[in-house]
């Protein structure tokens, strides 16, 4: 199966499949990568025990020298500190400008390898190798970014990646919780723009679950062609892209505030979507129902719903406001009107949305 993300001359195709791992050399090759110039693999170590020495042996058959980089696994290696240590790895190993940089991994991996590939030589060439359900949505769309101690990926660019090689068969490794994380990203798909797709992702839960090949190639591709719709009309988010964005400014918050460790990106979005949800119900731009359907769907797919621990509901509208969707210090969110549509809320009350987490506390 292949999409394409339609960027005018910087377009690339996603392709989706069992195997396709074993075709990279084909197709970096028709991706214009050459193989005159050494090739960077960042990945992180528990992807490295499955996937690396097979990838470096199809490349070496296509007839690409390759060098690897390995990253401890996690959030925290997102940083200053890693990104300086990979660039060394990079200039050492000889990287020119018609070099490529290929991650393979999850989204770490692929925000933190992107953020090299878009500064090493103001820029050379970047191919995701997304090995995690989440990276569905992570490694389309050429956002790349590392965190700082005092918020999520507020250093980063855009730089889309030549083609996205998508291997379903690198799931079956995937442990059951990060399993969950990905689907939160899925379900946020179907939530700002497809509620046929939400139908469909209730009545098919339990197979998805347990990663039916079929359904989940399935789910897969209909989650990449919501994202890569709205990238292609909306590359540097000056508008509609922000939609992407349901329950991020909770779930980025949650992430910074628990110091990237207690809670996964897909977890603490699927929180930060039922408090989108209950806002909106709160300040009358859903009907009653949004939440408790929300609620209901990540809690199929095994993901956490309610209020996070010890987090304190003004430490979290605190970091709310240190996150990039600010701007002047006014808090917009994306909210659900419906299932299947959202919209940018500017200038919502912050005492609503204190109160609303509030309750959550005490629920
Ligand atoms: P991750 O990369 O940390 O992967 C999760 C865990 O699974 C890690 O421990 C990893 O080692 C392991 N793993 C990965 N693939 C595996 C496999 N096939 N078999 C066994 N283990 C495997 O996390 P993630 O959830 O993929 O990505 C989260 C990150 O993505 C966050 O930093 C988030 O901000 C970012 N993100 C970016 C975008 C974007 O547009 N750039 C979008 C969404 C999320
Ligand atoms: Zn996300």
């Amino acid at each position: 199966e292949r999409l394409i993300v339609d960027l005018g001359e910087r377009s690339y195709p996603i392709v989706i499949g069992e195997g396709v791992l074993q075709k990279t050399g084909a197709l970096l090759l028709e991706a214009g990568i050459s193989t005159s110039s050494k090739l960077l693999i960042v990945t992180d170590e528990h992807v490295a025990a499955h996937y690396l020495e097979p990838l470096r042996d199809v490349l070496a058959e296509a007839g690409y020298r390759t060098t690897a980089s390995v990253i401890a696994a996690g959030e925290q290696s997102k940083s200053l500190a890693v990104y300086d240590r990979i660039m060394t790895e990079a200039i050492e190993a000889g990287l020119d400008r018609k070099s490529a940089i290929l991650a393979l991994g999850g989204g770490v991996v692929g925000d933190l390898a992107g953020f090299v590939a878009a500064t090493y030589m103001r820029g050379i060439h970047f191919v995701q190798l997304p090995t995690t359900l989440l990276a569905h949505d992570s490694s389309v769309g050429g956002k790349v970014a590392i965190n700082h101690p005092l918020g999520k990926n507020l250093i980063g660019a855009f730089h889309q990646p030549r083609v996205v090689i998508y291997d379903t068969s690198a799931l079956r490794t995937l442990p059951k919780r990060e399993v969950a994380a990905g689907f939160a990203e899925v379900v946020k798909h179907g939530l700002i723009s497809d509620s046929a797709f939400v139908d469909w992702l209730e009545e098919h839960a339990q197979s998805l679950w347990e990663l039916d090949s079929e359904l989940l190639a399935q789910a897969i591709s209909r989650g990449c062609a919501v994202k890569a719709a709205i990238v292609s009309n909306d590359e540097t988010e000056q508008g509609q892209r922000a939609l992407l964005n349901l329950g991020h400014t909770f779930g980025h918050a949650f992430e910074a505030l628990s110091a990237y460790s207690v809670l996964n990106h897909g977890e603490a979005i699927s929180i930060g979507m039922c408090l989108a949800a209950k806002v909106a119900e709160r300040v009358g731009l859903a009907d009653q129902g949004v939440y408790e359907r929300t609620q209901r769907l990540l809690s199929l797919y095994h993901l956490p719903t309610g209020w996070p621990g010890d987090l304190t509901p003004e430490a979290v509208l605190d970091a709310m406001k240190r996150d990039k969707k600010t701007v002047g210090g006014k808090l917009a969110l994306v909210l659900p009107r419906a299932i299947g549509h959202v919209e940018v809320v500017k200038d919502i009350d912050e005492a609503i949305i204190l109160t609303v987490m509030r309750e959550e506390v005490e629920a």
